[in-house]
């Protein structure tokens, strides 16, 4: 088989098989979880909203004080040279700054370490399987774990602390739902691990404001919901007004728009997807498809 068909990453300067790329086991990337990173979707041979990705990425690199030497024009010819050396079509591309090693080993100053820069690819991820849209996702609301507070990991820089999403995970899995929705300490939804969420309540379409990422495809679906004329509310949303929702949709670079048609024992429009979740899916991947959103990667001209 060809070395890249399963994903290709570019580290070093170097491309090698996904499978094959490494860093040191003394990386506070590794010890602390010290990374920020993005995840742009190739769909059809062309990244999706790929200018908005890499600004995101350089906010949360800001956020973070993380400063690889890798300029802005490096990153994007990374991206494009992973997914071209795969070949992939549609592809998961993931951007990630590590904090590195201490330049002095065992030092305890972040200023003083080696920041680096990688990006790897694989075939296109369904964060909740591919029959996910056709089947509707069961989520389960953690009872033993909240979202780690915003003043301490600030969720809008999209990073590795997933301590608190895989406890989450645990217990969703335990209860038989396919993924975790975790509420802040106020008792409001935040987010999943990998996809934001919405409710639509009496018509209007609601997304937690705060103590989540500020997710592309929810950016992507308030613009479509605006076009279609549906109205939308960027606010807190309290676990208690989910009983009076008629839709749940969980949203994400990894599959798009889904229908969410069981929360613990709540059971949305029949367990069903709703109109309005049917609407946006549709109209999101319509737009998946139209030239100004899209970046054609830089295949090379013969096929691999
Ligand atoms: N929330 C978290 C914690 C995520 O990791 C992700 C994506 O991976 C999302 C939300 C959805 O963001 P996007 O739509 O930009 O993929």
């Amino acid at each position: 088989m060809y070395r890249f068909a399963n994903g290709a990453a570019w580290i070093g300067g170097e491309l090698v098989p996904v499978a094959e790329a490494r860093i040191p086991v003394t990386d506070w990337a590794l010890t602390h979880s010290d990374v920020v990173y993005d995840v742009v979707p190739v769909w059809d041979g062309a990244f999706f909203r790929l200018d908005d990705h890499l600004a995101r990425f350089r906010a949360s690199m800001e956020a973070w004080r993380l400063a690889p030497p890798e300029g802005p024009e490096v990153i994007r010819a990374a991206l494009h040279a992973v997914v071209a050396a795969s070949g992939l079509r549609a592809a998961y591309v993931a951007m990630v700054a590590a904090r590195g090693q201490p330049l002095v080993p065992g030092e305890r100053d972040p200023r003083r370490c080696a920041n680096h820069f990688y990006a790897w690819c694989v075939p296109y991820v369904h964060v909740f399987g591919a029959d996910a849209a056709a089947r509707g996702v069961r989520l389960h609301i953690a009872e033993g774990v909240r979202r780690i507070p915003p003043d301490s990991v600030d969720p809008r820089a999209k990073n590795y602390h997933w301590g608190d999403f895989t406890r989450g995970l645990f217990e969703a899995k335990d209860a038989g739902a396919d993924s975790v929705v975790l509420l802040d300490h106020a008792g409001n939804l935040t987010e999943g691990p990998g996809f934001n969420v919405f409710a639509v309540i009496g018509g209007r379409l609601v997304t937690p404001a705060e103590g989540c990422l500020e997710g592309i495809t929810r950016a992507t679906l308030l613009e479509l919901a605006a076009a279609e004329g549906i109205d939308t509310e960027t606010r807190a949303l309290p676990r208690s007004e989910l009983a009076e929702a008629q839709e749940m949709l969980a949203c994400t670079s990894g599959g798009g728009p889904v229908p969410v048609t069981h929360l613990d024992g709540h059971v949305f429009a029949n367990g069903a997807e709703g109109p309005v979740t049917a609407r946006l899916r549709a109209a999101y991947w319509a737009r998946m498809a139209e030239a100004d959103w899209r970046t054609p990667v830089a295949y090379p001209s013969a096929a691999p």
